[in-house]
């Protein structure tokens, strides 16, 4: 529920809203606005009855929010939120922030490359996967702590914030100890234990839409973080799955102007997910950064033939550089329309 003050509210009637809304056992949220102040009602399980509410004075109106997701909601935050990640602006109109690196930690060496390559070619944050959900059993499950050591130090040689998927909430603890920004993947979406334990943490958290999630469960999904006190949430669009078997799944890139309609959060694409070509990963990146996009997550590898992970998919050095440079001049073109 959300209860619209008028204009000439005053602080005190405000204060009886909160209060009358506490008596009811449920929690009270000011949204302060620049026309009026809104309270935000959360904690309900069902329907609220507002009758008392809508009779005290400076109450305009009071909507119901039947949606299962409010603190996400423009509703509830109708400005755009910039989360903040290891030094990085997501959000707003802040610039788009490409977040590139190997799928995969494979050594030392390789993520050193990696960074280096990136940062050359003008990338924000550096990834790579230490602990990878991978299909089946006999694949490479990536290096674990090894890996995310690896990654620490490459991301430092570089001076580049580093992400890495968290995958269970006992890996947490370690997980923080090296990257800048926790990765929730695509297959964990609705790992509501997880989410609700990384809403406990001040640190920032990139949520990937599952395979097979509607809007509505992507964004219940990241109410679940922002409900533990967790607002740094950075949404990524990376395909799901349809019927069609060409590309590794389908890219709703419609998704990226709907969700900054219907949230305030910021929402990054991931064209190497969506595809698996490597050929789409470019064409991809720049219809996102079209449509909107608050940045793009695209996977390097400095040698994509010999990747353990993903390598169909990843970009090498040169056509990633050459990339960086027609999304940088393609956000000189949107800027200027
Ligand atoms: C990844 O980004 O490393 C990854 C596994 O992606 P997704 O969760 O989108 O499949
Ligand atoms: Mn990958």
């Amino acid at each position: 529920m959300l209860i619209v003050m008028h204009h000439s509210a005053t602080d005190e009637q405000v204060r009886a809203v909160t209060d009358a809304v506490e008596a009811m056992g449920l929690i009270a949220e000011p949204i302060p606005g620049s026309l009026r102040t809104a309270i935000g009602v959360l904690g309900n399980q069902g329907y609220v009855d507002d009758t008392t509410i809508r009779e005290l004075p400076g109450v305009r109106e009071v909507i119901h929010v039947s949606k299962p997701y409010k603190l996400v909601s423009r509703d509830f935050h109708p400005a755009p939120s910039v989360v903040e990640a290891g030094g990085v602006k997501f959000g707003g109109g802040q610039p788009p922030v490409l977040i590139a690196g190997p799928c995969t930690v494979e050594s030392e060496e390789q993520m050193l490359a990696a960074a280096r390559l990136v940062k050359e070619a003008g990338a924000h944050m550096l990834r790579g996967g230490a602990f990878k959900p991978r299909t089946g059993p006999h694949s490479f499950q990536g290096l674990g702590v090894e890996g995310l050591k690896y990654l620490r130090q490459a991301g430092d040689a570089q001076g580049l914030p580093v992400i890495t998927e968290v995958m269970r909430i006992e890996q947490l603890e370690t997980i923080c100890r090296y990257a800048d920004v926790l990765q929730i993947g695509a297959r964990n979406m609705q790992n509501f234990d997880l989410l609700k334990e990384v809403g406990k943490l001040s640190y920032p958290v990139l949520l990937k839409r599952g395979m097979s999630a509607t809007i509505e469960e992507f964004l219940s999904a990241a109410e679940y973080i922002l409900a533990e006190g967790n607002p740094r949430v950075i949404l990524c669009e990376r395909g799901i799955r349809t019927f069609e078997k060409t590309t590794r799944n389908t890219l709703d890139l419609s998704v990226v102007p709907l969700i900054r309609e219907m949230s305030h959060l910021p929402i990054v694409v991931d064209p190497s997910h969506a595809t698996g070509r490597r050929s789409l990963v470019g064409p991809m990146a720049k219809a996102a950064i079209v449509v909107g996009a608050h940045g793009v997550m695209i996977e390097v590898h400095p040698d994509p033939d010999r990747a353990l992970c993903d390598g169909a998919q990843s970009l090498n050095g040169d056509d990633f550089s050459q990339l960086v440079t027609e999304l940088y001049r393609l956000q000189g073109l949107l800027v200027s329309v």
